[in-house]
């Protein structure tokens, strides 16, 4: 489907945070103040968190890892941000929240520095968009997808470290998104 896409309107900047593990990912939850704008509504960005492999897949092919960005409007529907990461260099983003994730799952700590979530998008912003239910439970629906076309680099330790704190893959097998328009 060819339509004429508003750009998304980033205001993100340096944020206070705490990273935990929750046991399924590795989630940073961020202080107010990071939010989009998305056909005249602001959503604000209240986590991220990461999949290996990638849930969501571009032109049939998976990726080593994905992050998502999950923002909620005042309403309580969601805008997800799917960021996608190709084997390649090792990310420094990462290495930092590597660092400092904890091992255990059920524990979290404040990061030590400041995170600016800008950090976590490639540099274009072309996307796809979809609407479909969050991949993890509780499903709801009135999720906006948004999949970021371009992806980042990440070492394959730095994925095999996040595989391996799992215990094994965190995605789960990818709906078919084929009866839902793909906005491009
Ligand atoms: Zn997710």
């Amino acid at each position: 489907m060819d339509t004429e896409l508003a750009p998304i309107q980033f205001a993100y900047g340096p944020s206070e945070a705490e990273i935990l593990n929750n046991g399924h990912t590795v989630q940073v939850n961020l202080a107010a103040g990071n939010q989009i704008m998305l056909n005249g509504r602001t959503f604000h960005l209240k986590q991220f968190h990461f999949h290996t492999p990638s849930e969501n897949t571009v032109n049939g092919k998976f990726f080593a890892m994905e992050a998502h960005l999950v923002h909620a409007d005042a309403d309580g529907n969601l805008a997800v941000i799917g960021v996608m990461f190709n084997k390649g260099d090792a990310n420094p983003v990462i290495a930092s929240l590597w660092a400092q994730m904890p091992k255990k799952a059920g524990a979290h700590k404040k990061l030590e520095a400041t995170v600016d979530p800008m950090t976590l998008l490639p540099a274009a912003k072309d996307h796809y968009r979809f609407n479909g239910s969050l991949t993890t439970p509780p499903c709801s629906e009135g999720v906006f997808w948004l999949v970021m076309k371009n992806a980042l680099p990440v070492s394959s330790a730095q994925a095999d470290a996040f595989t391996a704190l799992m215990h094994g893959p965190n995605n789960r097998p990818v709906q078919p998104i084929n009866a839902r328009p793909i906005l491009e």
